[in-house]
């Protein structure tokens, strides 16, 4: 017997918690949105792409990735053999878009980030690919920037984490960051197959971001995510 609910049960879940969001007033973002982009994917997903959030063809649509970046993205993942419609699932830390695209501020990344939370923990992916500073910052609770985060596979919540830089940095940015990103996709391949290991940790050269503000459960390699107990996203 398992109390851990069947992928049915997550998916009928995380429809539910797509309704709530999707007449969310909770912050001023609600204000200039058309649509909320709550989230698009398989709910059973084995990675979970975490952006920032929605611009305007996405809050137009009401999909995320759905412009430019997202044919890019959609190019990175289909050379690692996936598609967002299957095993990836793909959301923002904000579901609302910001006025004029600009970035989410911290009060509105604080009240939005208990839909992303579930979401995460409803999902359960084996890897979870934050792009850009925003997500990767907010989910490795760090003030490094993406430049210096990305390159590598990061335990996290008893599964894989791999920051990577925002597609749109790619569009507008040179072919190197385009290269970058290509690397680290092939790190997620090889986490979506079974082919990379919970890392030692790392030498004194390898040093990770700060640590978290609280100290880190042992069990924290093997453990099921309890974002709430442990907490994550404080
Ligand atoms: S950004 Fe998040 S918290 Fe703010 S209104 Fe939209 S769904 Fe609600």
């Amino acid at each position: 017997m398992t109390n851990e609910p069947s992928p049915e049960e997550r998916a009928s879940q995380l429809r539910a918690l797509a309704d709530e969001a999707a007449t969310c007033v909770r912050c001023g973002l609600s204000e200039g949105r058309t649509n909320v982009v709550f989230g698009y994917g398989d709910p059973d997903a084995d990675l979970m792409i975490v952006g920032e959030g929605p611009g305007q063809h996405e809050d137009e649509q009401g999909l995320p990735f759905v412009g430019r970046s997202g044919q890019l993205l959609d190019q990175l993942l289909g050379e690692i053999d996936l598609r967002r419609e299957d095993n990836v699932y793909i959301g923002n830390v904000v579901k609302c878009r910001p006025p004029g695209n600009r970035d989410p501020r911290q009060d509105e990344i604080d009240t939005c980030k208990s839909y992303l939370r579930e979401q995460l923990r409803l999902i359960d992916p084996k890897v979870v690919v934050t792009l850009g500073n925003f997500s990767s910052k907010l989910l490795l609770r760090t003030d490094d920037g993406i430049t210096r985060l990305r390159g590598r596979a990061y335990e996290w919540w008893g599964r894989f984490l791999v920051p990577t830089f925002h597609p749109a940095a790619a569009l507008r940015g040179s072919a190197r960051v385009l290269e970058d990103m290509r690397s680290d996709f092939g790190l997620v391949a090889d986490v979506v197959a079974g082919r990379l290991e919970i890392e030692e940790p790392a030498t004194p050269s390898e040093a990770p971001p700060e640590p978290p503000p609280e100290p880190l459960p042992e069990t924290i390699a093997v453990a099921k995510p309890t974002f709430d107990q442990l907490g994550l996203f404080r």
